[in-house]
């Protein structure tokens, strides 16, 4: 059976995107990202300072309904910033996903605070509220109105859930139960611009979203990320931690704090205007892929993970679910061999070596999506778009 799966999913590809080689994830320039980059050279403005970043920062603010957005360097700067304005300190605990992309805990890790990792919801591949919740009530008290660890002494200082490949977790729910506990929600967006729950944009559900514009993701600026927040004081100190921690004055170098050099270059915020301009019609396309994957999928023994009800995802990467491990990892091998690319879902975290000694619960979700889950190529096809 799987094998004729598989021959039956890459003639499907190859009737989509043709018969060079198939990437899982390309980035679409067929809007005005030449003349923003030329704009740019010609100003002189190619790092730091431009009004490109500026541009873009009001764009994704606009566009995810945020008050505030912050340019930074890649989605792991934004992420590791977010953690620090929120007062994650060395030592203490932050609750992730073990099926993140590693990012998620190089962050936290970089303050010296310690994951934790809690189970997904099979249908969301986002943290399980239940599975919080559990954790939660077993495991942590309240002291003084700061949530405790009654087992490792630790403070739980943040929650750090992951809307897996676009697809929105319930970050209401999760909201709600850290809202409970004093701890303070700062979601890995890296995957989900574009994807909302109940009309409100992935990202805006808890104190901070991190959102990632590597060159893999839905829309990008070959790097890049964006701090998302409503929080005045939040959004002051991560603009000011993120450019060096300099005290404004015309020219005199003072700075308050050790900060970070992770501003945005112009050169790179210049892609991510022209990409925004595209950004609808390239999720539209998206969503009318995704419906083919699931028309695919419907007779095979193979499902196709699908939003749920009142969320909306971006669809960034197509995943599907495998019979089981062995039937993925001859799909996996025999569609890479014709040439057409796909991927296994990440190894947990609690299974990398760097995490292995990490808390966590038992991950019964985590580790049946680990063995069958399957990235499937979701680019936007060539020419698709509409010319100018
Ligand atoms: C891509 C990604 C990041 C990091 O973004 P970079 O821009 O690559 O640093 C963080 N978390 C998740 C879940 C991601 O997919």
């Amino acid at each position: 059976m799987e094998k004729k799966f598989g021959s039956i999913f890459v003639d499907k590809a190859r009737s989509i995107y043709g018969n060079e080689f198939i990437p899982l994830h390309r980035p679409v320039f067929e809007g005005n990202e030449r003349q923003y980059l030329i704009d740019c050279i010609d100003s002189n403005f190619v790092s730091s300072v431009g009004s490109k970043v500026d541009d873009f920062e009001r764009k994704i603010a606009e566009y995810t309904g945020s008050k505030f957005a912050i340019a930074t360097v890649n989605g792991t700067s934004a992420l590791h910033t977010a953690a620090v304005v929120c007062g994650v300190k060395k030592n203490d605990e932050v609750i992730t996903q073990a099926l993140t992309f590693v990012a998620t805990c190089n962050a936290i890790s970089y303050i010296g605070a310690h994951p934790v990792f809690i189970d997904v919801d099979r249908d969301t591949m986002g943290l399980s509220p239940r599975s919080l919740k559990l954790f939660l009530e077993s495991n942590a008290k309240l002291c003084r109105g700061v949530a405790i660890n009654k087992k490792t002494g630790r403070t739980i200082s943040a929650c750090i859930p992951m809307h897996t490949f676009g697809l929105p977790c319930r970050a209401k729910e999760l909201s709600d139960i850290c809202t409970e506990w004093n701890i303070t929600l700062i979601e890995d967006a890296a995957e989900s611009l574009g994807s909302f729950i109940d009309g409100k944009h992935t990202g805006t559900f808890g104190t901070v979203g991190a959102i990632s514009f590597n060159g893999n993701k839905v829309i990008t600026t070959g790097g890049g990320g964006m701090l998302i927040t409503d929080d005045a004081d939040i959004a002051k100190r991560a603009k000011h931690i993120t450019t060096t921690a300099k005290t404004p004055h015309p020219y005199e170098f003072v700075h308050d704090a050790v900060g970070y050099n992770y501003r945005l270059p112009n050169l790179n915020a210049a892609l991510g205007c022209a990409q925004m301009e595209k950004f609808t019609e390239m999720l539209e396309i998206k969503r009318n892929l995704s419906a083919c994957w699931e028309e695919l999928c419907k007779n095979e023994k193979v499902s196709f993970v699908k939003e749920i009800d009142g969320h909306i995802s971006n669809y960034w990467l197509n995943a599907i679910i495998l019979d089981s491990a062995i039937n993925r990892n001859d799909f996996i091998e025999y569609t890479n061999k014709q040439g057409v690319m796909t991927r296994p879902i990440w190894t947990l975290m609690s299974n990398l070596s760097m995490f292995s000694d990490c808390l966590k619960d038992d991950l019964a979700n985590s580790l049946w999506l680990q063995d069958r889950v399957v990235n499937i190529p979701s680019s936007v096809p060539n020419g698709c778009l509409a010319k100018d």
